[in-house]
């Protein structure tokens, strides 16, 4: 064999290296010969066969460096990925350079494409998260609220990106989600409307007086609709938001007194502050105990019903004041007395269905989805809340009417 000089291709080279190292175990006479027929030239000799394969103590140097930063894999943890097992020998075996490094196309190169599978993998789990459902009883206790829906439960999901998601999602919640979503909405409208009209036509007193009702029914079915959205998020977070909700209903019935009162006790100071008074001091004791970890209990189903049920009902005692004072059908046509009694009862039947759970319990698993007791409940607030609106506009209409107080009127 000649000699091999510079002009030599590389490829020639590495197939003679190869065969010969291919009998260096069987003999040690080989390399000697290899060595002959190459004119003394050793690895040595290829100094850029040894510079263009790197060792596998640079490979996971190299692996190390780059993917801490990337992936959270420390230099030890892709050293048993590369084969940790490769001993200091195996540095210096000759590599072909038109092949992929062994184990590289399975390990070090494969670091980012791990990455995209941890965060594809990721992303896949929080959009799961958003919409998997599960059956009543696999659900963590504090989740299970009402034992007469069966199916179609979100899952915790310990994110609120995955709870917010689930707005758009079939589940038990995406009814109670979007009547109050639905109601929020439709109350900022109102309420934009009413604020921006000009002050020749509603004057800022006006404007002022409807803003605690605003105020209280956009406030109650924000709480309620963000509640019910994240109530699966986690324990902490889904008491937290539960006790927000009780919060809106008090602070819907707040506001929905303070009109009222406003006008039905227009020019008689002494009952007007009295009543507003009374109905913020209740008002409040009902928000401390909406504050009671225990309330929100399932148990305590039916005392939440009455709490908020006798808030309403406290309104009774100034309808009654009004009817001995200006007679029963003066009540009914100047103080919007057949409104309030309606939308009084619509409060109180949303309640009953609320505390009784019907139609569920009735058909337990036949109304997870659609038409629950709780979102009934929320149509029933939401129309009394209307309905409410549209009493207090009749009341202040007529109240405008008259001009300004009379001496007979104290
Ligand atoms: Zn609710």
């Amino acid at each position: 064999m000649q000699k091999k000089n510079g002009d030599v291709s590389m490829s020639h080279k590495r197939q003679a290296f190869a065969e010969e190292v291919e009998h260096l175990g069987e003999d040690n006479s080989s390399m000697a010969a290899f060595e002959t027929d190459c004119g003394g030239d050793s690895l040595d000799s290829f100094p850029h066969l040894e510079e263009k394969a790197p060792s596998w103590q640079q490979l996971k140097r190299q692996a190390g460096a780059g993917a801490n930063g990337y992936t959270g894999y420390k230099t030890d943890e892709l050293g048993a990925l590369l084969g940790d097992d490769m001993s200091p020998e195996d540095d210096k075996l000759p590599l072909d350079l038109d092949e992929p490094l062994p184990g590289a196309e399975t390990s070090l190169l494969n670091v980012p494409s791990k990455c995209a599978e941890q965060a594809e993998e990721f992303v896949k789990k929080v959009w799961a998260a958003g919409w998997n459902v599960a059956h009543h009883h696999t659900l963590p206790d504090w989740l299970k609220d009402n034992d007469f829906l069966l199916r179609g439960h979100r899952v915790p999901t310990n994110s609120f990106m995955a709870c917010f998601k689930s707005i758009f999602r079939i589940h038990t919640e995406t009814g109670n989600i979007w009547t109050h979503l639905l109601g929020m909405i439709a109350f900022l409208g109102i309420a934009c409307y009413f604020l921006s009209r000009p002050s020749i036509e509603i004057q800022w007193q006006e404007k002022a007086v409807f803003s605690a009702f605003f105020m209280g029914a956009i406030l109650c079915m924000t709480f309620s609709w963000v509640f019910h959205t994240v109530y699966c998020h986690s324990e902490r977070v889904g008491r937290f938001f539960n006790k927000l909700d009780y919060c809106g209903i008090a602070l819907l019935t707040i506001g929905s007194f303070v009109p009222w009162l406003y006008y039905s006790f227009y020019c008689r100071l002494e009952p007007k502050v009295t009543y507003l008074a009374l109905i913020m001091f209740l008002g409040t004791i009902c928000i401390v105990v909406s504050m009671w970890d225990k309330f929100a209990q399932p148990q305590y189903r039916p005392l939440r019903a009455g709490v908020f049920v006798a808030l309403g009902l406290s309104g009774v005692v100034p309808a009654m004041h009004y009817v001995i004072t200006d007679g029963f059908w003066h009540a009914i046509d100047f103080a919007a007395l057949g409104w309030l009694v309606l939308m009084a009862m619509l409060y109180i039947v949303g309640a009953v269905i609320y505390a009784a759970r019907i139609p569920e319990r009735i058909f337990p698993g036949k109304f997870d989805i659609w038409f629950q007791s709780h979102q009934i409940f929320h149509v029933f607030v939401l129309a009394a809340a209307f309905v409410h609106y549209h009493g207090i506009s009749e009341i202040a209409n007529y109240r405008l009417t008259l001009g300004d107080c009379i001496a007979r009127e104290f």
